[in-house]
């Protein structure tokens, strides 16, 4: 059962986020604009981190790599992860405990269920900007070096691999699949240059049509593998299994999908 995903991009945010993939990480940084460059007034929340670091500390700018929510102040990073069931409320309470609590002056910030670690090092020393599938620095090319350099490994994998892909889920893996016609069992060493190229482009094009759909609420809507059941290409069953080494949910049409393998 995956929860309702409820948005509201402008004005206030009420959002129930299920293993969330990089384009939700990009809404969320887009709906918290107006705490950039404010200072932090009070913390709260049940992290084990020394949350009270953030008292009267300027939020220099929110980020994100991946998966990853990253609050950016001077000397060090706060970065969120929503794991399986984590949240947030932008200007609202839920009634269970926050992990973190930012109040602003305009405004708070409420995280919950999620992992809070602080980061010390550089950020451009700790991430692979050309990883991220959503960031500027993007970079194909890298990402096919990588898949070149993983013969064996299965495209449902690929797929999934946050150092190749980052920001990539399930979603974005049986979408992008289904895409371009790969089996998702075909294994990176059997592809051609151009089919690796292909998988890298598709990926970035999907993510960027997944933030398009979620903020007007037609994500779903759109899915053409992901919990179907029915290939409306060929108009043909879908098959449902558990694969690859993540061994995750994959939907996929086992006539048009083409496996490639060594
Ligand atoms: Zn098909």
């Amino acid at each position: 059962m995956v929860p309702m995903h409820p948005i509201a991009v402008h004005g206030k945010v009420l959002n129930v986020l299920y293993m969330p993939e990089g384009p939700s990480i990009v809404i969320l940084k887009e709906a918290v604009s107006a705490f950039e460059g404010r200072k932090v007034l009070r913390v709260t929340g049940n992290t084990k981190e020394d949350k009270d670091r953030l008292v009267d500390k300027k939020v220099l700018a929110f980020k994100s790599w991946g998966k990853h929510f990253l609050i950016c102040f001077r000397e060090f990073t706060v970065r969120i992860h929503f794991l399986l069931f984590g949240s947030y409320r932008i200007n609202e309470q839920k009634e269970s405990a926050p992990r973190l609590s930012l109040e602003f002056k305009n405004g708070e910030l409420n995280f919950y269920a999620c992992s809070v670690k602080f980061i010390e090092d550089d950020l451009d020393e700790m991430y692979d900007w050309s990883a991220d599938i959503m960031a500027p620095a993007w970079d194909p090319a890298a990402a096919v070096k990588k898949l070149k350099a993983h013969p064996e490994m299965m495209a449902c994998d690929a797929l999934l691999d946050q150092d190749i892909f980052a920001g990539s889920g399930n979603i974005i893996k049986n979408e992008v699949l289904w895409r371009i016609k790969m089996h998702p069992l075909s294994q990176m060493g059997a592809l051609k240059p151009r089919q690796l190229k292909q998988l890298a482009d598709a990926t970035h094009k999907y993510a960027f049509d997944f933030l398009e759909w979620k903020k007007a609420f037609v994500l779903k809507k759109n899915w053409k593998a992901h919990t179907k059941r029915v290939c409306e290409r060929c108009e043909l069953p879908m098959v449902k299994e558990y694969l690859g080494k993540t061994n995750r949910r994959t939907f996929y049409c086992p006539n048009c999908q083409v496996l490639h393998h060594l």
